[in-house]
């Protein structure tokens, strides 16, 4: 059976296991904006004539981020896609360099962005997003977000919470910084967000502090309290994996870590818990090669690995659904603000922007995949 891209953006979110995740889809596919208008390019603050790709800061909008491929994708058109990977608070303004950018953050101060997510799902055909909190503590996303537009939000769990975030130190997403929680108290948390306030996965920021705070501190077999509750409730695990264009790469302990440690980790922990489903966050990034076929490597050697294509590329995407079908790989975006990106390499500030994103699955190849025949 052929696998077009329409069915790959609308049903790889709604089969297989993860039909769970997606219950209401079709109603919030209907409750969303009604009226398909021609996509607007994303307001890009502060930008200016003399801005442009390539050019520092690099804000300008490429053409394909109005008149891309993705205006054409059917399941846009629609407004029936899904996007498993999205966060909505960010800094209020950006640096130009990972050191000013650092500061920025370092700052803490974060603005809501929860309105301009949902302006840019309108004009991309996104029906619903899955919403990974992140740098402010999850009851807040709960506050602003989730509660905001219950409708057009999966909800994630997240970390950190009122509870632990005085343990926390430093930016809350950088290695290291995750407060000091115990396997125990975790999966309180987990168990407390997935049944007060129906969470649908264990989210980006909180798979993270499992890799890179539990697992160095307490070993890999100490998870398990975490891991009982995943399968109690029967979520995935959402983990960011790869080489991030807007900093230095994210893996596993401080500072700059080269692909197969992070590879490796992800490796250890689907063989130690081959019932719990993870997902590979980002499948490798931007980046095809090293950290992309790492990601494919994964996901090839593990039946419980699944991935998202947020800041994918379309190489990786088309071989990740021509090995484990489309019901394991999910489109994602991991839109964070409405403007592109004023730091990292020049021609990948453009990687969190849902234009670019839809145009990743526009390009992969995707006509000639054999699907899982059961679904
Ligand atoms: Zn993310």
């Amino acid at each position: 059976m052929n696998q077009s891209r329409r069915s790959f953006l609308r049903s790889s979110a709604t089969a297989g296991a993860w039909a769970g995740l997606f219950s209401g889809f079709g109603s919030a596919a209907r409750a969303a904006d009604p009226d398909p208008k021609s996509p607007q390019p994303e307001p890009q603050a502060g930008s200016s004539h003399k801005w442009g790709m390539g050019v520092d800061p690099g804000q300008n909008l490429p053409p394909e981020a109005t008149n891309g491929p993705w205006r054409n994708l059917k399941a846009v058109k629609e407004k029936k896609v899904f996007d498993i990977h999205c966060h909505c608070f960010e800094t209020p303004t950006q640096g130009h360099n990972y050191k000013e950018e650092g500061h920025m953050h370092e700052v803490d101060q974060w603005k809501d962005y929860t309105a301009d997510l949902i302006a840019a799902m309108d004009r991309h055909g996104i029906a619903q997003a899955a919403l990974s909190p992140a740098f402010v503590t999850y009851e807040t996303v709960v506050e602003k977000s989730f509660k905001a537009y219950p409708d057009r939000f999966i909800r994630a769990t997240g970390l950190p919470t009122e509870s632990t975030k005085a343990r926390s130190s430093g930016v809350l997403t950088q290695p290291g910084a995750e407060a000091d929680i115990s396997p125990t108290e975790m999966a309180a948390i987990f168990k407390k967000q997935l049944t007060q306030d129906g969470c649908k996965m264990i989210g980006e920021i909180s798979g993270d502090a499992i890799l890179r705070m539990l697992i160095p501190k307490y070993g890999i077999k100490a998870l398990k309290p975490v891991v009982d509750v995943a399968l109690e409730y029967n979520v995935p695990v959402q983990i960011h994996t790869g080489w991030t264009a807007t900093g230095t790469a994210i893996g596993v302990g401080q500072g700059y870590t080269t692909a197969w440690r992070w590879a490796e980790a992800m490796g250890e922990l689907m063989a130690n818990y081959p019932d719990m489903k993870v997902r590979l966050g980002h499948t490798g990034g931007r980046l095809a090669a090293v950290d992309g076929w790492e990601a494919v490597r994964l996901l090839f050697s593990f039946d419980n690995a699944y991935c998202d294509t947020a800041k994918s590329t379309p190489e990786i995407v088309s071989e990740v659904v021509r090995g484990i079908g489309a019901e394991r790989v999910l489109f994602g975006s991991d839109w964070n603000r409405p403007e592109m990106k004023t730091y990292g390499p020049y021609h990948m500030r453009n990687v969190y922007q849902h234009w670019y994103n839809l145009n990743t699955i526009a390009q992969a190849d995707l006509t000639e995949v054999l699907t899982n025949p059961s679904t």
